[in-house]
C-alpha cells in the first residue's frame, strides 16, 4: 500500500506525522515537496528585515519525519481516476490514497504588467528579493514602496518595509502605500481586529487606500480603477491566491470531509473549504494545520475494506480560537471577542511562532527565531 502526501507545508507536513503514527507498519508513505524544505511561510514577511532568519523559518523535511521517504520533486498532475501523480523528474507515482498539500500560488488576474513587475511574498526567493529592492531603493536615496493587496500577508509585509525604513533611518524618505480594492484592511476579518491593524498600520505611517482596485501596472506606475496612477520604486503584489499548477490554477471545492476524488482528499490552502457549517475556510496556516486531524481519520477510513459501501468520512469545523498579525514590531491579537494590541499582542505573536517550531519544527529553529525576537539576548542557550 502506498499514501502519498503533495507538500510539505502546514498541511502536508502534520498530516504526514499523524499517518507516520497510524498507517500499517507495511504501508509506503511518500511526501513530495519541490523544496525539500518545510517553510514556515506566516514568518516570511520578517526576512525582509531580518534575512537570518531564513535558516530559522527553513527547515529540511527529512529532520521533521520519521518514516515517510521524502522526495524532493514538483508535482505537475494528478490523476485522481487513476489514482497517480506525475511529477517534474518525469514518471509517475501510484497511490492507493493520497493528501493535495499543495498550498496555493499568488493570483495576478491577467492584470496588465502586474505579474511582470510586482514581486510576489509565497516562498523565500520572493522575500529576499523583496529585501533587495529595498535596499536598492534606500541606494537611489528613498522612493515609494507599493504593496497591492491589505490581507494578512500584505499587511505585515507593508508593516515591516515601514519598520525596516525606520530602523535605517530613513522614515522620511520612504512612503511605504498599501492598497486594496476592497473598504477596509484585512477584509473578512471583525472590525475591531480591522480597526486595530489599521491604527498599527498608521502608528507606522503606512499610506493605506482602500476601495481602490489595481488595474494594470507599467515599469513605474501602478494603475488604479478609480484614481491616479501611483509611481513607484518597489512593487510588492500579494493581492490573491490561485491553486496549484499541478491543479491547472484551480483551487478545487472540498466539503468538510476534505474528498477531492475517491481516496484523494485536498488539504490546506490548496482548495477551497467549504465546512460542516457551510463556511468557507479562510486560507491560512491556522486552518491548514488544524484540517490535519479529519483529514488524517477520512485518509485512513478510506484505505479500510466497506463491501462496497462508501467509507464513513467525518466532517470537519473550522473553529478559530483568534488571529494574530505582525505590522511593524507591533502586532494585533483576536482572541475571542477581545483585541490585543501593543507589547500583549507581540508576546502573544512572537509565542506563537516559537511554539509552532518548538513543536513541529525543532528546538534550535524555536531559539533562532527567540534571538531575533529578543533584542539585546545574546545568551540564550545554544544547542551545538
Ligand atoms: C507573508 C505571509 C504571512 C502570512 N501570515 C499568516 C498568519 O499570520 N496567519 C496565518 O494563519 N496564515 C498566514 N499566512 C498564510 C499561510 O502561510 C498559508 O495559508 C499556509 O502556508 C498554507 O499552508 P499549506 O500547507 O496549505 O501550504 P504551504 O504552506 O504553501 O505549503 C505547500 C508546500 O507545497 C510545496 N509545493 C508547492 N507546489 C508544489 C509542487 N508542484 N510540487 C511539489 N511541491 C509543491 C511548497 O514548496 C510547500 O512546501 C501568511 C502567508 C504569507 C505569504
Amino acid at each position: 500500500m502506498r499514501v502519498v502526501v503533495l507538500g510539505g507545508g502546514y498541511a502536508g507536513l502534520l498530516l504526514t506525522r499523524k499517518l507516520e503514527d497510524r498507517l500499517p507498519a507495511d504501508a509506503d508513505l511518500v511526501v513530495v515537496d519541490d523544496t525539500g524544505d518545510h517553510l514556515v511561510q506566516h514568518e516570511l514577511h520578517r526576512v525582509i528585515r531580518k534575512p537570518s532568519l531564513t535558516d530559522a523559518i527553513t527547515i529540511p523535511l527529512t529532520e521533521l519525519t520519521d518514516r515517510a521517504e521524502v522526495r524532493e520533486d514538483t508535482v505537475t498532475g494528478i490523476d485522481t481516476d487513476a489514482k497517480t501523480v506525475s511529477l517534474g523528474a518525469g514518471g509517475e507515482l501510484d497511490y492507493d490514497a493520497a493528501a493535495v498539500c499543495l498550498g496555493a500560488q499568488t493570483a495576478f488576474y491577467d492584470l496588465p504588467g502586474v505579474e511582470e513587475h510586482a514581486t510576489p511574498m509565497k516562498r523565500l526567493e520572493h522575500a529576499a528579493r523583496a529585501r533587495r529592492d529595498f535596499e536598492g531603493v534606500l541606494e537611489t536615496g528613498g522612493g515609494t514602496v507599493v504593496v497591492g493587496g491589505a490581507g494578512l500577508s500584505g499587511v505585515q509585509v507593508a508593516g515591516e518595509f515601514a519598520a525596516l525604513a525606520r530602523e535605517e533611518g530613513v522614515a522620511d524618505d520612504v512612503d511605504v502605500v498599501l492598497v486594496d480594492r476592497s473598504a477596509d484592511v484585512t477584509p473578512g476579518f471583525p472590525e475591531n481586529f480591522r480597526q486595530a491593524v489599521r491604527g498599527e498600520l498608521d502608528r507606522l505611517d503606512v499610506t493605506v487606500h482602500t476601495d481602490t482596485a489595481v488595474t494594470a501596472a507599467t515599469a513605474d506606475a501602478v494603475e488604479f480603477a478609480d484614481r491616479d496612477p501611483l509611481g513607484y520604486d518597489q512593487f510588492v503584489w500579494t493581492g490573491g491566491i490561485r491553486g496549484p499548477d499541478a491543479l491547472d490554477g484551480d483551487r478545487p471545492d472540498v466539503r468538510g470531509t476534505l474528498e477531492l476524488a475517491e481516496n484523494t482528499f485536498a488539504v490546506g490552502d490548496a482548495a477551497r473549504v467549504v465546512d460542516a457549517d457551510g463556511a468557507v475556510v479562510p486560507a491560512s496556516a491556522q486552518a491548514a494545520v488544524r484540517a490535519t486531524e479529519v483529514a488524517a481519520r477520512n485518509l485512513l477510513a478510506s484505505l479500510e475494506e466497506t463491501d462496497g459501501f462508501d467509507p464513513r468520512l467525518e466532517q470537519w469545523r473550522f473553529e478559530s480560537p483568534g488571529w494574530l498579525v505582525s505590522v511593524g514590531n507591533g502586532a494585533v491579537a483576536q482572541l475571542g471577542a477581545d483585541i490585543l494590541t501593543g507589547k500583549a499582542a507581540e508576546v502573544v505573536k512572537s509565542s506563537v511562532g516559537v511554539a509552532y517550531l518548538a513543536e513541529h519544527g525543532s528546538l534550535r529553529n524555536a531559539i533562532e527565531v527567540v534571538r531575533e525576537d529578543v533584542e539585546g539576548a545574546p545568551d540564550l542557550p545554544t544547542l551545538d
